[in-house]
């Protein structure tokens, strides 16, 4: 029989309604056996996500604020979804020692971690699964990095006796038993480790919408879904703001080969969509998979004399950077000019104390700050090797009246990003869109 991983989002497990959903698709499958919980996230949109109320909790006990009031707003939830759930099940107990452990000064990662850790007791209940302790099969580094091999070691060796569980998403434990947290959104990370960890056949990734999108729908109405896409394009399309994954929950499940099917709770008949190895899919040729996008980024263009034969110049420039500790996301250049294009968030508060040191460093003829370019990242494997791509984009720009600042193109050649001013970026993504579709 096959395995299946599933991972629930914040709003799949949200209230016992929610619960009640995840049961369903659970029994409707006998392969689904690992089940890693979010903690619950909004009911609507005016409500607060759990984790964010302890993260709260805990600024509260550090300034030496009483933390009842939200205390109370966080156990009213869990011991409501208990109650609707018709469960006998004593949450009461789990959220007193969490109370008692947070005035006692536990860390803020101990306390953002109670939000899956209690939602993991409630579902293994709930589902008559075994309860494993996420501290004790996610092993972090003293440098609060993952060591990947004793992860892989304790999941393999605990799962291998258990035939169904739920492991709470988001957060492990290093080697002293201290609770150490992922990066927010971090259950997503949790259960790609489970399934690469067991081989499974399949991570299903439930949230509550059907998969990914051509394009943004705040920008485009009702765009196209992509119902598969690759690793590879799935990065690119990630890196440039499309969110509904976690970053790093595709390295682990990539390295093995184990597709992801991102899956809706509130629509579990919807395909969603899937995501596999680059050589899964065929494709047809100068077609595109999606289009996402960023604002807010600045050029510092860079020019002097004979740059291209000066050596070193580049590795000067990168370490003013890099001892700034700027990442920078894009480098085009010419025979005597360079630029640098970074997120306005990386700069902020750096931008003078660059240009001094690039001035000093790098002694060039001109250097000049252009601000306010949005980045259009079109990515699609139908793209490689196929002529007509670069010239759609560029013509339907150029018909919508925007200028294209910046072009690049990954060697990969499933990207072509251009820059535009920031003013253009919606009327851009559609000019696009619409040319291929
Ligand atoms: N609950 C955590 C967060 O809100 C982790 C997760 O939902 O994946 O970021």
């Amino acid at each position: 029989m096959s395995t299946i991983v599933t991972k629930f989002g914040g709003s799949s497990l949200a209230d016992a309604n929610q619960f009640k959903k995840v049961k369903d698709i659970i029994v409707s499958n006998e392969e689904r056996k690992y089940v890693i919980p979010s903690a619950p996230g909004k009911r609507n949109s005016k409500d607060s996500k759990i984790t964010d109320l302890l993260y709260l909790c805990h600024a509260h006990v550090s300034t030496g604020i009483s933390f009842d009031e939200v205390f109370n707003h966080i156990k009213d939830r869990y011991c409501g979804i208990v109650k609707d759930l018709n469960l006998d099940f004593n949450i009461s107990k789990h959220l007193d020692i969490v109370k008692n452990d947070l005035e006692e000064g536990a860390s803020s990662d101990y306390a953002a971690s109670r939000g899956e850790y209690l939602n993991g007791l409630i579902l293994a209940n709930y589902l008559g699964f075994e309860f494993v302790d996420a501290k004790e099969v996610m092993i972090f580094n003293d440098d609060g990095s993952l060591d990947s091999e004793a992860t892989n070691l304790a999941l393999n060796s605990k799962l291998s006796k258990i035939s169904k569980a739920v492991i709470p998403g988001f957060y492990g434990a290093d080697k002293d038993g201290n609770i150490i947290t992922f990066s927010r959104g971090g259950s997503d990370i949790t259960g790609a480790l489970v399934a690469a960890s067991i081989n499974a056949d399949l991570y299903e990734n439930w949230t509550d919408v059907s998969g990914f999108l051509m394009a943004d729908p705040r920008i485009i109405k009702n765009p196209k879904p992509i119902s598969k896409i690759t690793y590879t394009e799935l990065r690119e399309l990630s890196y440039m703001g499309a969110s509904v994954l976690h970053e790093d929950a595709i390295f682990p499940v990539r390295e093995i080969g184990i597709p992801i099917n991102i899956k809706n709770t509130n629509k579990p008949e919807d395909e969603g969509t899937f995501i596999v190895k680059d050589t899964d899919i065929s494709t047809k040729p100068t077609t595109i998979t999606g289009i996402a996008g960023k604002k807010d980024f600045t050029v510092i263009s860079i020019t002097k004399a004979s740059m291209n034969s000066e050596l070193g110049f580049c590795r000067k420039l990168l370490s003013i950077l890099e001892q700034h500790n700027i990442s920078f996301e894009n480098m085009p250049s010419g025979i005597d000019t360079v630029c640098l294009v970074i997120s306005d968030s990386q700069l902020k508060h750096k931008k003078e104390s660059v240009v001094d040191e690039i001035k000093r460093t790098c002694n060039p003829d001109t250097i000049e700050i252009h601000p306010n370019l949005a980045m259009i990242a079109t990515v699609g494997r139908g793209m490689a090797k196929q002529r007509g791509t670069a010239a759609k984009i560029f013509t339907a720009l150029s018909n919508a009246e925007i200028n294209i600042r910046m072009i690049d193109q990954g060697s990969s050649e499933m990207n072509i990003l251009v820059g535009i001013e920031n003013d253009n970026f919606e009327k851009g993504i559609s000019a696009i869109y619409n040319a291929f579709n």
